[in-house]
């Protein structure tokens, strides 16, 4: 990546940092890491609870396979260790969160998704069925 680095850092260097594509790809991966947590602290404050939203798992995963990309470029074995197995809990995650999201009721009355088990709809107080179709809208609850 020769050529794109001497294209986009003539001289080698911003700001006093001497910059590559690599170091680029790395930072790329802290900031998305990072502001995982500003997400997260976001939906909490909005919410006045504590909520983990699948924004915050999307940006880990993406962030730490940024990272893993950086670590492996650097032949580090402690960052690349450090961000090796990360994915898994992050996808194991997500995979949970859109299970539980597809096995929500629509209400028959207004509409509205109700979680599933649910015996009447929280928003208009219809009784939901067992034979209830699920919900198929995975953007609408976060
Ligand atoms: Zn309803």
């Amino acid at each position: 990546m020769n050529g794109l680095d001497s294209w986009l850092f003539p001289g080698g260097q911003f700001l006093g940092i001497r910059w590559s594509v690599w170091k680029l790809i790395g930072y790329a991966g802290n900031v998305i890491f990072f502001s995982r947590f500003l997400v997260q602290w976001y939906a909490t404050e909005k919410l006045k609870r504590v909520v983990v939203p699948p924004a915050f798992w999307w940006l880990s995963l993406a962030g730490s396979l940024l990272l893993l990309i950086y670590a492996l470029r650097q032949r580090d074995s402690v960052f690349i260790l450090a961000y090796l197995f990360t994915w898994i809990p992050y996808t194991r995650n997500l995979i949970i969160h859109y299970r539980h999201l597809e096995a929500h009721l629509t209400c028959n009355g207004c509409g509205e998704l109700c979680p599933p088990q649910s015996r009447y709809c929280f928003h208009c107080g219809a009784p939901l069925h067992k034979d209830q179709p699920p919900a198929h809208q995975p953007n609408r609850a976060a």
